[in-house]
C-alpha cells in the first residue's frame, strides 16, 4: 500500500472529510487516476463532494509532494501517490492498465551527454506501452 493518509497525517495537513475521501481514493499502490475518476469514487463514498473540490485537493496534494500528475496517454493527466519512489510507467493500450514499474538504470543519467544539448535536467517520464497478460489473450 502507498502510504498517503500516513503520509499527510505525519505533515499534520488538515483531513476534513472531503480532503479524507480524496485521498483514501488515491491510497494504493498503482493508482493512477484522472480527475474525473477520483470525483466519481469520491462521491460514492460522499455524495455531496464538489467536483471544484476534488480538483482543489488535487491541486494541494500535487503541491504538497504527496501527489504526482502523470502524463500516460494523451487523454487525460493522472494522478499518482507514488510520489516518493521514483518510477516509471507501463501502460496497456487495450484497457489501460498502468503499472508502476522501475527500470534498471537512471533514465536521467542515461542519456548520453550528447544529447542533452546544454540541458540542465530535472526529470524524465518514460512510459512502456503494450498489452497486459488479460488483453494479449483476448
Ligand atoms: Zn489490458
Ligand atoms: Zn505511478
Amino acid at each position: 500500500m502507498s502510504d498517503l493518509l500516513e503520509r499527510l497525517r505525519g505533515r499534520g495537513w488538515r483531513l476534513t472529510a472531503q480532503r479524507r475521501v480524496v485521498a483514501e481514493v488515491l491510497d494504493g499502490d498503482h493508482v493512477h487516476l484522472t480527475a474525473d475518476e477520483v470525483h466519481a469514487r469520491a462521491a460514492a463514498r460522499l455524495p455531496e463532494i464538489s467536483r471544484a473540490t476534488v480538483y482543489n485537493t488535487l491541486g494541494e496534494l500535487v503541491s504538497l509532494g504527496e501527489v504526482i500528475e502523470v502524463s500516460t496517454d494523451r487523454r487525460a493527466m493522472r494522478y499518482d501517490p507514488n510520489a516518493h519512489r521514483p518510477h516509471q510507467h507501463l501502460v496497456c493500450g487495450k484497457c489501460g492498465l498502468v503499472r508502476d514499474v522501475r527500470p534498471v538504470g537512471d533514465p536521467l543519467t542515461d542519456l548520453p551527454e550528447g544529447e542533452r544539448f546544454g540541458f540542465t535536467l530535472s526529470g524524465a517520464e518514460i512510459t512502456y506501452h503494450g498489452l497486459c497478460p488479460s488483453c494479449a489473450s483476448d
